[in-house]
């Protein structure tokens, strides 16, 4: 087992040169109420660390933590809030366009898509620009509670093939029940590590 990551909120900034310099970092992007807060919440075994919020769409910032030894974590704003402007949403793209595309040493993006729901729009939009970007990144299912047992195979398969990749290539988490989470902080340790 994966001991819990030990992360440390270092700051939140609004521009990527806000940032300080990072070794090795990953981010982890998706929808507002995707469950990326409780998710890394989970990953460190911390109640409060990332704010668990029920209005989608509060956390507006980069919010960078450190894991101590092994480099930093990008926790970044949800998008597609169904009630943000327009003006919020160019803001909240030139945001993360900005962070994705100029951030040295960015190893990996971790984009995260509801497993009870699916990919959505906006996230096989975030998918397709990733790839054309060149952006290495993985893609980690969330909620794996919220689908039926016996519906759970058909589910994995049918998210991947929406996604256009293999159901093997994609991890599946319950930050309620810790499915999977052990298994995710081994990847994060792998992605942070040189050559990982
Ligand atoms: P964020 O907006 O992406 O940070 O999402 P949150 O972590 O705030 O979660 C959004 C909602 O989904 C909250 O009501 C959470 O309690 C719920 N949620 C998050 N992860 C899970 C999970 O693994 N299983 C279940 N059943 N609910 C979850």
């Amino acid at each position: 087992m994966t001991s819990p990551l030990q992360l440390e909120f270092v700051l939140s900034a609004t521009d990527v040169a806000d940032l300080p310099p990072t070794e090795a970092e990953i981010a982890i992007v998706g929808r507002s109420n995707v469950g990326k807060s409780s998710l890394i919440n989970a990953v460190a075994n911390r109640k409060k660390l990332a704010m668990v919020s029920n209005t989608p769409g509060r956390t507006r910032l980069l919010n960078l933590f450190s894991l101590p030894g092994h480099g930093t974590v990008m926790d970044l704003p949800g998008y597609g809030y169904a009630a943000t402007s327009r003006t919020e949403r160019e803001k909240w793209q030139r945001m993360i366009e900005g962070y994705l595309l100029e951030r040295d040493n960015l190893d990996m993006v971790v984009v995260l898509v509801d497993g009870e729901i699916g990919p959505t729009k906006l996230d096989l939009t975030m998918l397709e620009w990733a790839t054309a970007s060149d952006l290495p990144h993985s893609i980690v299912a969330t909620k794996h509670d919220k689908v039926k047992a016996l519906q759970r195979d058909k589910r994995r398969a049918e998210l991947a093939a929406k996604c256009g990749r293999p159901a093997s290539d994609i991890l599946w988490v319950s930050a309620s029940k810790g499915t999977g989470i052990d298994a995710l902080r081994g990847r994060v340790l792998h992605w942070l590590t040189p050559e990982g």
